[in-house]
């Protein structure tokens, strides 16, 4: 049995797939060890791996939440963070690091200590289809131009890294999608775009869903049919009219209609239809298992999440991959999508309500759904990572013969 470090960024949309991959490599016997930050510490011990808290408590998301911003908080971070993480890993002497593509002090640790590395990818892998919103682009570059703190300090925590470290194969910039030999991909082949060009270290495994601590406080048994759920993420802020309009727009529609307002007070929405729940966060899995629509930000998690439960979407998106996301929902007729400048009570309620009723949804978010449950899930991901263990145990007695 092997041991294996996890390392990774503290975001919801990050760590959810991971924990069921976690818990399954407990369960066949490995040792494993998690790093994270205070907030989710909880639900990574109840997976039964050894939590690692990075130094310094909870930190700050990317203010605002931009490529830029996001790219300049990656690199900090790795400066930071890895004198710790490389103290703690030397003890632990795993065999295998598996970090998020978003993590790349993940990357360099297991650079610096020889240690073979897997990739995970919670948004797709990203091709000249579906550029990789942190890449180098115009785009970026526009924004770069409007950011000149945040590109300096970038270059500097840049520097910093190349200079103290084994940091060689990280990308020069696009911190946030870190490739290794084998990248794990937490959406079915069907869903990425141009999975064709892709090569063989990415494995679609699909969405990784398993028991997530229960939520006590969700009053699951008052829902009625149809459930309408909106949530816009864990990282974008919502503005309270947003969500507001999207509760008077489907209140009507019947059933229970379930807001989650992430960083805004449930508090700031005013008074809502009596048909209408919201609440900062809910059990998002098991919302989506009795949801009839979903009105999403278009986060990969959360889309993987609609499909593999069967539900049509109305994407709109915030930021980040979510306009892609967004695009390829529409264009495999599993939802539809709108931008937030166009959200009033009369087009959500339209657009509703045609998801409601024109069967094309239903059936193409039923083809989306066989898609995403054939892809294996966690399962498929750690017969993947035991076969990549595998692997790298038959090539290491040739490598070592050749080194000597
Ligand atoms: N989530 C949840 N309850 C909520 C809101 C979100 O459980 O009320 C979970 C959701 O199931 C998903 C993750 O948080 O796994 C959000 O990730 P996603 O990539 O969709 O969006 P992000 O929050 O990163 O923008």
């Amino acid at each position: 049995m092997s041991t294996i470090a996890f390392l990774n960024i503290p975001l919801h949309g990050h760590v959810n797939p991971t924990l069921p991959v976690v818990a399954e490599l407990v369960r066949r016997g490995h040792r494993v060890t998690y790093y994270t930050s205070p907030a989710f510490s909880k639900e990574i011990e109840a997976t039964g791996a050894t939590v690692f808290l990075y130094p310094g408590g909870d930190q700050p998301l990317p203010d605002p939440p931009m490529p830029v911003t996001m790219l300049d908080g990656l690199a900090g971070a790795a400066v930071g963070l890895l004198p710790a993480v490389l103290s703690d890993l030397r003890r632990e002497r795993p065999d295998l690091i598996v970090h998020g593509a978003a993590c790349p002090w993940g990357a360099v640790a297991a650079r610096e200590l020889r240690v073979p590395a897997a990739s995970t990818f919670t948004t797709f892998a990203f091709n000249r289809s579906a550029p990789s919103p942190t890449g180098a682009s115009w785009a970026l570059l526009a924004q770069a131009a409007t950011r000149p703190r945040n590109v300096g300090s970038y270059l500097r925590s840049r520097w910093t890294l190349s200079r103290r470290y084994a940091a060689r194969g990280l990308p020069l910039f696009d911190l946030a999608n870190v490739r290794q030999p084998l990248n794990l991909v937490f959406t079915s082949r069907v869903f990425q775009p141009l999975a064709e060009v892709l090569d063989e270290s990415y494995r679609f495994v699909g969405p990784s869903l398993g028991a997530r601590l229960p939520d006590p406080a969700f009053p699951g048994d008052l829902l009625r049919d149809p459930v309408l759920y909106v949530s816009l993420g864990t990282v974008f802020d919502a503005a309270p009219s947003l969500l507001r309009t999207f509760a008077s727009a489907l209140a009507p529609l019947g059933g229970t209609t379930i807001i989650s307002t992430g960083h805004t007070d449930p508090a700031a929405l005013g008074p809502l239809p009596d048909n209408v729940l919201a609440h900062r966060f809910v059990p998002q899995t098991e919302v989506l298992a009795r949801a009839a629509l979903f009105v999403t930000h278009g986060g990969m998690n959360s889309v993987n999440e609609a499909m593999y439960a069967g539900v049509p979407m109305l994407v709109v998106p915030q930021g980040a991959d979510q306009p892609l996301v967004a695009g390829r929902v529409v264009e495999l007729g599993a939802g539809l999508s709108m931008r937030t400048g166009d959200v009033t009570e009369e087009s959500v309620r339209g657009l509703a309500r045609s998801l409601l009723d024109e069967p094309r949804f239903q059936v193409a978010s039923a083809a989306m759904q066989l898609a995403q449950r054939e892809a294996g899930g966690y399962a498929r991901a750690v017969d993947e990572l035991e076969q990549y263990l595998h692997r790298i145990g038959e090539a290491a007695p040739r490598a070592s013969r050749r080194e000597r």
